[in-house]
């Protein structure tokens, strides 16, 4: 079950069962999103332990809100009608309010766009008595609960972690989550208070590009973050939709000439919420990301609340594939600022791997994931599987496309001075009890001695035939 480009999938209501995440896994799931809206630490819990139980080297994802309002969670969707007056209030005494963002209507005036969710609802502000916002519908036909409610252009907080986002994110870094996503990164000073919080700790932060100020500071983001989310529904909202193809283009862009993670987000298989099967349209979607570079692609409500969670993994599992076989090697020329070593030998190694055909394989060893990581941007036909240091490491390469799989290398805990010899055959025997390496086939060693000590870079390349 193994595939070049990863797959994210949000977990929710439709995945919290031990058999459908068992089959989501399966079929190709290598990363778990909590959406961190309304999850509470038990919840968190709850899902990791759902996917602990299943795999231990699959991937747990925080999603954190940050400044992103979400709707309370009222019992039943409203019907609406464009043109009717619709009061949004308060507090939790109102049908309406919005649910983690206390005042909102102290900073909005007559005239604001209120759109609700990826743009199914549209409000415009026509006046505000007490904390009542009085709106006008002005789009769509049903409010359904707990939306993000977004403000286009309203400048409402900048708070890019809530008391609440605080309290998973210390919880998920305490039991070992790999990734934090953060919605609404609007700029590098907002992303190093997410990396400050975070501290020591080896997890990984994505910034969720969903705005104008995203893409316009997206340089100086890169230079702090791990990897970026293309957000398209809060892009979608926030520029309008036309902007969003080309927008996901220039990210996906920047983040391989970087060799920082890129995913591709929402409403990748949308109509698979409700339908056995997704439109053209959404295949063609998720093969141009593919085609483009994404490293992962991303399920929503497909895997946290619709009908199709397994279904959905599966498909996006076999668009991939497919369109994989189609993807061209290419030395990516840019320069990586942070690891300028590992670029060199990375840019080598590919060019090896792209000349000599009989180099079926790659087996690679690295301390945290950077060198094959960077290996990987280039992608060379040839599988690679990457040998880390422990198990956290090894599962942050779960978002890295290009990596066939990812193992803790035993011969990290021997502290010898070993020769290249053993090395070499180490690496071989090990490669083989993971049943990753054949006897006959041929395949390209990158690796290390002695084993101990701060750098890590390779000093072994060997093109081998395995016994
Ligand atoms: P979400 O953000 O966390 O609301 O799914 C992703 C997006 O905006 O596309
Ligand atoms: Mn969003």
């Amino acid at each position: 079950m193994t595939l070049k480009t990863k797959i994210v999938c949000t977990i929710g209501p439709a995945s919290w069962d031990p058999e459908v995440m068992r089959q989501m896994i399966e079929n190709g799931m290598n990363v778990a999103r909590v959406n961190g809206a309304f999850a509470d630490t038990d919840e968190l819990d709850m899902v990791r332990a759902l996917v602990r139980n299943v795999s231990d080297s699959a991937s747990l994802m925080v999603d954190v809100k940050g400044p992103e309002i979400r709707l309370n969670k009222f019992d039943e969707p409203i019907p609406l009608k464009v043109g009717e007056t619709f009061v949004i209030g308060n507090t939790s005494r109102d049908k309406i309010y919005p649910a983690n963002y206390k005042d909102v209507y102290t900073y909005v005036k007559p005239g604001q766009r209120i759109v609700i969710g990826d743009g199914d609802v549209e409000f415009v502000v026509e006046k505000i008595i007490d904390d009542q916002m009085y709106c006008t519908v002005q789009y769509g036909e049903v409010l359904k609960p707990g939306k993000a409610m977004n403000l286009p252009n309203c400048d409402y907080t900048t708070d890019i972690l809530t008391e609440k986002d605080k309290e998973n994110l210390q919880h998920a870094i305490k039991t070992g989550w790999e990734f934090v996503s953060a919605s609404f990164v609007q700029d590098a000073d907002s992303a190093r208070k997410i990396k400050e919080f975070i501290g020591d700790a080896p997890m990984k932060l994505i910034a969720k590009i969903e705005n104008q100020a995203g893409i316009d500071n997206i340089d100086e983001i890169l230079e702090v973050v791990d990897g970026v989310m293309i957000a398209r529904g809060g892009l979608g909202v926030e520029l309008g939709l036309e902007k969003v193809p080309y927008i996901q283009k220039l990210l996906i862009d920047k983040c391989n000439r970087l060799g920082k993670i890129v995913i591709t987000a929402t409403q990748m298989l949308e109509s698979m919420t409700t339908l056995p099967r997704p439109t053209r349209a959404e295949v063609n979607d998720v093969a141009t990301a593919v085609f483009q570079g994404t490293d992962a692609v991303m399920l929503s409500a497909e895997s946290s609340a619709g009908k199709f969670p397994i279904g959905a993994v599966a498909m996006l599992h076999s668009i991939s594939t497919q369109s994989e076989d189609h993807v061209v090697p290419q030395i990516i020329q840019s320069d990586i600022p942070y690891a300028e070593t590992a670029d060199a030998l990375t840019k080598a190694i590919a060019a090896m791997c792209m000349s000599n055909d009989k180099i079926s394989k790659v087996v690679i060893v690295s301390k945290t994931g950077t060198t094959p990581r960077l290996l990987a941007r280039h992608r060379i036909k040839q599988d690679i599987f990457a040998y880390v240091s422990n198990s956290f490491y090894r599962n942050t390469l779960m978002l890295t496309k290009g990596i066939t799989q990812a193992f803790v290398f035993d011969g990290v805990t021997r502290d010898s001075d070993f020769s290249r010899d053993a090395a070499v055959s180490l690496l071989l025997e090990q490669g083989k009890r993971d049943n990753v390496l054949q006897s006959g086939e041929t395949v390209l060693i990158v690796g290390k001695t002695p084993m101990s000590g701060e750098e890590y870079f390779p000093n072994i390349f060997e093109i081998v035939t395995v016994s």
